[in-house]
């Protein structure tokens, strides 16, 4: 296709042609024996892709930030005592919007870069009686992932609920919602999941809903109300019609459709090619003298590599050139490091030669700033990795 730009940033990212045909078909209507259906079985795939075959999935119109306040909104009662670990901007996020709820909110910011302290999340948490913790397995401001396995035998331990944003990196990054005892896992449609924006995707653990059915007062956010979703996900899932507020029928066949074609990969070798991607990626930004955000390589996401702007190089020069040799990357987002680093997003249906070609269009950008380097030395890195 003459003029393709890859689109490499992390989320929204590039789709595949089934999602978008299913995308671009004639709407249904939303009790359609055929919608009913494809709900339902999305449904049900989500279940298996969380590995949470105890979980209730919720579909809603929405962004991951209506995910994130669904948390909030169903979880949340005033004067509830919560923890939130902050490793980037969207840990952040949860800190204002569990407040609105009346949580009364304690953060653990960890240093920019560095990732989860769980020993200092055990001390915390051992000190005081939280209801709730909330932590962002991959925080797309940093790129730095957390133990998420860890954190959900932490809750498990200490009695308290665990929440997962799992916005970049449910479908890419290994989790097991049941097998690590997660409470909660969310995202949104638009990353590793591969459907275009517009669907926040939620599912709670039993521990969860218990915890919702406890509450002593309604949840105030009437959209997002669990009372209201859970008979019409029960209802499609059941195969029978049901309606509260019209889904997204077309996002909804898209997302079905979508959650087949990963579930074809294989969760497990969708987990593997996540992780040769963000290696090579890696590997690749190393090769050409650049240094990245996440202080340690055992803690960089596999779907997104965050470098920082070598020596006398500035994003506003680098990154168009990189977009004219035919990848779109994205700009710092983290306000302390806005203007100091851009980040590459690579999951989804990104494959190898998305990359390898997307490190070459970073070495075009990076020769025409005068930044030196050996030519080729990045993609040869990447190639080594990928095919080696
Ligand atoms: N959490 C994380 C980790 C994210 O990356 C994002 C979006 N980049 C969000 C939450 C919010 O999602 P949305 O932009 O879809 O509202």
């Amino acid at each position: 296709m003459k003029g393709r730009t890859l689109l490499m940033i992390p989320g929204p990212i590039e789709f595949e042609p089934a999602v978008l045909q299913a995308l671009g078909a004639p709407t249904t209507s939303h009790v359609s024996p055929d919608f009913i259906e494809t709900f339902g079985r999305a449904i049900e795939r989500m279940r298996e892709i969380w590995c949470a075959p105890s979980g209730q999935p919720f579909v809603l119109a929405g962004s991951g930030t209506l995910a994130m306040d669904t948390v909030g909104a169903n979880l949340i009662e005033p004067g509830d005592r919560a923890l939130v670990l902050s490793t980037g901007v969207f840990g952040d996020r949860f800190e204002d919007l569990l407040s609105r709820y009346g949580a009364d909110v304690t953060v653990l910011r960890f240093p920019l870069g560095d990732t989860v302290d769980f020993e200092q999340v055990d001390r915390a948490v051992a000190a005081s009686g939280y209801k709730l913790i909330t932590g962002t397995h991959v925080d797309t401001s940093t790129g730095v992932r957390i133990d998420a396995e860890r954190f959900g035998a932490l809750g498990r331990e200490h009695d308290v609920l665990t929440v997962l944003d799992g916005v970049c990196s449910v479908a890419g990054e290994e989790i097991r919602q049941d097998g690590w005892g997660l409470d909660v896992v969310l995202t949104a449609s638009q990353k590793a999941i591969g459907v275009p924006p517009g669907l926040a995707l939620v599912v709670a653990g039993p521990r969860a809903i218990d915890a919702f059915r406890a509450r002593r007062s309604p949840t105030a956010n009437y959209y997002a109300d669990w009372e209201k979703w859970l008979p019409i996900m029960r209802a499609y899932e059941e195969r029978r019609p049901s309606y509260f507020g019209t889904p997204a029928v077309n996002l909804v066949a898209a997302l079905d459709v979508s959650l087949g074609q990963i579930l074809t990969e294989g969760i497990d070798r969708r987990f593997e090619r996540h992780r040769r991607l963000g290696l090579a990626c890696r590997a690749a930004i190393r090769a050409l003298g650049l240094t990245q955000v996440p202080t340690s390589d055992d803690h960089a996401a596999s779907t997104l590599t965050a470098p920082k702007y070598p020596e006398g190089v500035v994003g506003t020069d680098l990154l168009p050139r990189i977009r004219e040799a035919g990848a779109i990357l994205a700009g710092g987002l983290h306000p302390e490091i806005r203007s100091e680093y851009f980040r590459i997003g690579h999951m989804g249906a990104t494959n190898f030669g998305d990359l390898l070609a997307t490190v070459g269009a970073i070495e075009a950008g990076l020769q025409a700033c005068g930044h030196g380097f050996e030519a080729g030395c990045g993609v040869a890195a990447a190639q080594s990795i990928l095919f080696g």
